[in-house]
């Protein structure tokens, strides 16, 4: 039978860790908002939309950086805003769509694009 008092300790390990977890600023990020790319469609970049860190249910969060705070140009919009982006940007396969013709994609191993993509293989 478990030991109720190291199950308790668990408990408030497990709790611990959480409150010590902290998501990075917008600044240590370098996350940054174009207002002209909020029209653009979201599917064919590198934007927080396409991210797999990015939350929409809750309203345009991030699950690594803050939402509040200025970006590496000073705006301050307290969303991570879907036309957004930051170093930490990892693709969402499920979301993005390639733009290339058939015909270019036919000489493309698509496996190895998902090891590392380049701004040519995604517009
Ligand atoms: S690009 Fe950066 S800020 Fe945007 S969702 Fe991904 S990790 Fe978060």
């Amino acid at each position: 039978m478990p030991d109720i008092g190291q199950k308790i300790k668990e408990a408030a390990g497990a709790v611990d860790n959480l409150t010590k977890f902290k998501k990075f600023s917008k600044l240590k990020a370098s996350y940054i908002e174009y207002d002209k790319f909020a029209d653009s469609s979201l599917r064919e970049g590198y934007f927080c939309y396409n991210c797999t860190y990015w939350i929409n249910t809750t309203g345009g969060k991030c699950m690594l950086v803050q939402d509040d705070g200025p970006d590496v140009m000073g705006k301050v919009s307290n969303v991570i805003a879907p036309h957004g982006c930051c170093s930490g940007y990892e693709p969402n396969y499920d979301k993005l769509h390639d733009t290339r013709t058939p015909d270019q994609g036919l000489s493309v191993d698509s496996e190895k694009n998902k090891e590392k993509i380049t701004a040519t293989d995604v517009t």
